[in-house]
């Protein structure tokens, strides 16, 4: 099959965006997040992109129905639509006489937590010179070298197409197919920041970056605290020395933010999807910010932000208010401006 062919099959199968990466291009990656010891004969991984609908962001962005993001453009894709995509393309490359891997999730197996240190007593490496399983594939990383966008300073990878709003999913296989070229088209990342502003937890370095050569080319992204990010993504928050909550059970070091409107913490959907924050701003905020620039060719009859983004005032326990707002209560937040 060619290039062409894989791409017209993988997006009849439901990708939206497909590139294709040879597998040098991962040299200099770091050994944990290295495919090819997962599969050391493979040729090429094609990548494919997954639109998050606008629509699944919706809800909380109006504060009225947090639970589709998590769902439909989180767990959902992650663990049903993009697993059955990789699945079908690899059974098409079999049938071709290539093995070939569907990899349509982040292994919770891996062995190495998100900030990139190994996980202690969790495993050992089968032989010497080896990483300790399971690999994790840095999944944006591997978009960026099949050709698909950019790493935007939040380090979210930014496609022109979708902006942030993607999920992704790849396929190793022994099939070699010609690689498309590290993306080169116009700079979607202009640095407004609105991503470090909006991120309600802070979790993005507004001066801290990280620089990485990928492919000969030199990435730079904002710093980010990926463990603070854990907390506020869920709706939580740190709590100030001395004081104490509950808002994650067994957790007194974490209470309820003013981008929750939950008391506790919602129970995961599809085993991951638990965003409460929204993505508001690595996601929603860059979004808006891409969006407003015209550089998207998803393009929308309508704005995204249609009314005042809302917060709720925990300071009085239960009594909830809006902070943008003179009423005590209610949700006038919704009405337009
Ligand atoms: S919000 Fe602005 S600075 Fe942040 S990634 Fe998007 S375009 Fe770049
Ligand atoms: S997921 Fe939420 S908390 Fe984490 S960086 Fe994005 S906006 Fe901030």
């Amino acid at each position: 099959m060619t290039k062409d062919e894989i791409k017209a099959l993988a997006k009849s199968l439901g990708a939206d965006l497909v590139g294709i990466a040879s597998m040098d291009r991962f040299e200099g990656a770091p050994k944990q997040m290295d495919p090819r010891y997962i599969m050391p004969e493979a040729k090429s991984m094609i990548v494919m992109a997954f639109r998050v609908m606008r629509g699944s962001l919706r809800g909380i962005e109006e504060g009225t129905f947090f639970s589709n993001y998590s769902a439909m453009g989180y767990g959902g894709l992650t663990y049903n639509y993009i697993p059955m995509t990789v699945i079908n393309l690899c059974r098409h490359i079999e049938d071709e006489g290539y093995e070939a891997i569907p990899i349509g999730h982040q292994s919770d197996w891996r062995g190495i937590h998100n900030d990139g240190r190994l996980k202690k007593n969790f495993s050992v490496p089968v032989r010497e010179g080896y990483p300790q399983p399971d690999i994790m594939i840095h999944l944006r990383i591997a978009a960026y070298l099949a050709g698909l966008g950019e790493i935007g300073y939040s380090k979210m990878l930014l496609t022109p197409e979708f902006g942030p709003r993607v999920r992704i999913g790849v396929v190793l296989t022994e099939m070699e197919l010609e690689p498309d070229p590290i993306y080169d088209g116009p700079k979607l990342c202009n640095k407004c920041m609105a991503c470090v502003r909006e991120c309600p937890g802070g979790c993005i370095s507004p001066t801290k970056t990280v620089k990485v050569t990928l492919a000969g080319h030199e990435v730079e992204w904002g710093d980010i605290d990926v463990a603070k990010c854990n907390d506020y993504f869920s709706g939580g928050q740190r709590v100030a020395p001395g004081e104490t909550s509950d808002y994650i059970e067994g957790r007194d070091d974490i209470k309820r933010a003013s981008h929750t409107p939950f008391f506790r913490r919602p129970k995961k959907l599809y085993n991951s999807g638990q965003a409460v924050c929204g993505a508001r701003g690595c996601t929603r905020a860059c979004m808006i910010s891409l969006e407003s620039r015209g550089v998207l060719k998803n393009q929308f009859k309508e704005p995204f932000r249609r009314r005042r983004p809302w917060q709720v005032d925990w300071s009085e326990e239960g009594n909830v208010r809006f902070l943008d707002t003179d009423k005590k209560e209610g949700n006038s937040d919704h009405e337009a401006d």
